[in-house]
């Protein structure tokens, strides 16, 4: 297991990215430092390096996109070493306190989760220099939320984008909610996207609008295909035929079968 840390710098936004490579595979992860703000506190993998560079952080206030263990690796550390309030959606508080089971496949690639106590997020996240409107886009997790300024056109966006056209999904997100929450941050006006996995791009909400594109494409061809009749293996099979090693390595808890499951799910389909 390898990890580096690498620093980059835009518009007084720091940017953490932290590497981590398994078996060829290779996982980036961002958090972000801004004006006093922590934006999501890394994977635990990584734990070492990144507690060495949060020392040389002055921030003042944490938030977590989501709960999920490659955003929230050293936040116990935070919450044991520094006085700052530490925020995530009211509904992801619980997942927080009490840790659920992570697979074997994840706590290889990121590391595990240790137990804190966030708060509820508030509606607006001030700063000295900004304000950043909170807004909950489930999907990717139940308790996800982006952060919106106005002002600078910035979109922290966590987990929402991760890639224009995924092909596979994990068993706990759901194409439908996804495209109802894309569509929600579509209609606010930014440009630059701050993504927790692939950096920075000045051309955020295009890209958005294509993954929005290509999940109603989909949704629309396995509905259709339902109609036909077929079931859902038979759908998976036709529009994903390939596997990828992660599916393998998460023993299909990452999969194309949960981008099917959860838009027949959705229409109630399935049974
Ligand atoms: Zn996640």
């Amino acid at each position: 297991m390898k990890k580096v840390l690498a620093q980059f710098e835009h518009e007084g936004v720091k940017m953490v990215q932290s590497t981590v490579s398994f078996m060829n595979v290779k996982l980036k992860n961002y958090l972000y430092f801004v004006d006093g703000l922590l934006i999501d506190t890394g994977p635990s993998n990584n734990e070492d390096e990144l507690k060495k560079h949060l020392k040389t952080i002055p921030f003042t206030q944490v938030v977590h996109t989501h709960h999920h263990e490659d955003h929230t690796g050293t936040s116990k550390w935070i919450q044991e070493n520094f006085e700052v309030p530490m925020y995530i959606h009211e509904t992801g508080i619980e997942d927080c306190i009490h840790v659920k089971h992570i697979p074997l496949y994840r706590r290889l690639f990121w590391g595990s989760s240790s137990s804190f106590t966030p708060e509820a997020i508030p509606k607006t996240i001030e700063t000295e220099k900004h304000t950043f409107e909170v807004v909950h886009t489930p999907g990717h997790a139940h308790d996800h939320v982006v952060l919106f300024n106005k002002e600078t056109g910035w979109l922290f966006s966590g987990d929402l984008y991760l890639t224009s056209h995924p092909k596979s999904m994990f068993a706990f997100e759901s194409v439908p909610i996804l495209i109802k929450s894309i569509r929600k941050i579509l209609t606010y006006d930014f440009s630059t996207m701050f993504c927790a996995h692939t950096g920075m791009s000045e051309n955020g909400k295009e890209k958005l609008a294509l993954k929005l594109a290509y999940l109603e494409e989909v949704q629309g061809k396995v509905l259709a295909l339902h109609e036909k009749g077929l079931s859902a293996k038979q759908i998976q099979k036709k529009l994903f035929p390939r596997r990828t090693p992660l599916n393998y390595f998460s023993l299909f808890e990452n999969s194309s079968s949960h981008i099917v499951t959860s838009i027949l799910n959705e229409e109630k389909l399935l049974g």
